[in-house]
């Protein structure tokens, strides 16, 4: 039957944001405290536009405030940085999360370390980072995150499997690397220089792609029975749906994946919809924490 295997992020996220909601409403009621989430975006990169819009949208669904400000492309990196300090001594805002990218004259690092790490919703930041590396707690960058949540709920335990990670990046496959060895599997980090990409990915119960190229995992390196997760969003030509049209396809060849995975997320409705609830999910543990809340769980 096609699709049996398939991994549903959707409706995973769905049932983690009902729970969110539930935990903001006790908040409220016995705390009077309302996480506030404050979303910074620079310039008029369209798809940064349509996350955002998503990520205000849910965050208010979810009972939270949520601000919003668009700053003009040709911000100065002062201005920006500006902002920010005024959003770290803003007691009402638990959480700040800037988009990325930002425009070429503005130094991501930079921006990334002025955020407070207790409001550094996204998990960039440096403190984050090394608090992820050495296991002590930190705010968890929100896609690994989502990750992980459908890899535990469709494996279980995933002490002792090989898992691989395609992609190195500090937002998605370095932290995944963080939090699997968390969780007791056996980590390969393949990426651009990897000398057999096939090979290294035929011998992992777990796939996590995370690349950026349409397609480059092939469904027959799969190792049967294996648990594929696919990060990518590329965006390709579909003239089958019209000239000039286009659609979101993943790393990995779904169809010819699924053939031989034991579960494998769809693209669009596997990872997406799980990045914009761990956002949500990491702005409560924030306001929690800020608040000197125990963590929900
Ligand atoms: P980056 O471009 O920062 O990193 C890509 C990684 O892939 C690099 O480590 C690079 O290796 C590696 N790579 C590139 N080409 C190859 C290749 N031919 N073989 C093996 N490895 C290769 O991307 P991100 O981590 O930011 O994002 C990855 C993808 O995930 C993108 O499609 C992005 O849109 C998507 N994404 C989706 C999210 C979601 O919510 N679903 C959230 C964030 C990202 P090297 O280091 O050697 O250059």
């Amino acid at each position: 039957h096609p699709g049996i295997n398939r991994i549903d992020g959707k409706k995973t996220a769905a049932a983690l944001r009902e729970r969110i909601a539930g935990h903001v409403a006790r908040l409220k009621a016995d705390h009077g405290l309302t996480p506030g989430l404050a979303v910074v975006i620079v310039g008029e990169d369209p798809a940064s536009q349509v996350y955002v819009r998503n990520k205000v949208k849910q965050t208010g669904e979810a009972g939270m405030n949520s601000l919003h400000f668009a700053l003009p492309a040709d911000t100065p990196e002062a201005d920006l940085l500006a902002k920010i300090a005024e959003l770290n001594a803003d007691e009402t805002v638990h959480g700040i999360l800037v988009q990325l990218p930002l425009p070429g004259h503005i130094d991501a690092n930079k921006v990334i370390d002025t955020i407070d790490p207790a409001k550094d919703v996204d998990g960039f930041h440096v403190v984050n980072a090394g608090r992820l590396a050495t296991g002590t707690g930190g705010l968890i960058p929100c896609t690994p995150r989502g990750c992980l949540m459908l890899l535990k709920q469709t494996v279980g335990d995933l002490s002792g499997k090989r898992a691989i990670i395609v992609g190195r990046s500090n937002i998605v496959g370095k932290p995944m690397a963080q939090l699997l060895l968390g969780e007791n599997a056996t980590v390969t980090i393949a990426h651009s220089r990897t000398a057999d990409l096939a090979d290294e990915v035929a011998r992992a119960d777990i796939v996590v792609a995370a690349v950026g190229r349409a397609h480059l995992i092939k469904g027959d390196w799969i190792k049967p029975g294996a648990t594929v997760i696919d990060v990518g969003m590329n965006r390709v030509d579909a003239p089958e749906k019209g000239p000039g049209k286009t659609r979101l396809v993943g790393d990995v060849d779904y169809e010819a994946a699924a053939a031989h995975a034991g579960a494998i997320t769809p693209v669009p409705g596997g990872v997406g919809p799980m990045t914009i609830a761990c956002l949500l999910a990491n702005t409560l543990v924030a306001a929690c924490r800020q608040a000197g809340l125990e963590d929900p769980r």
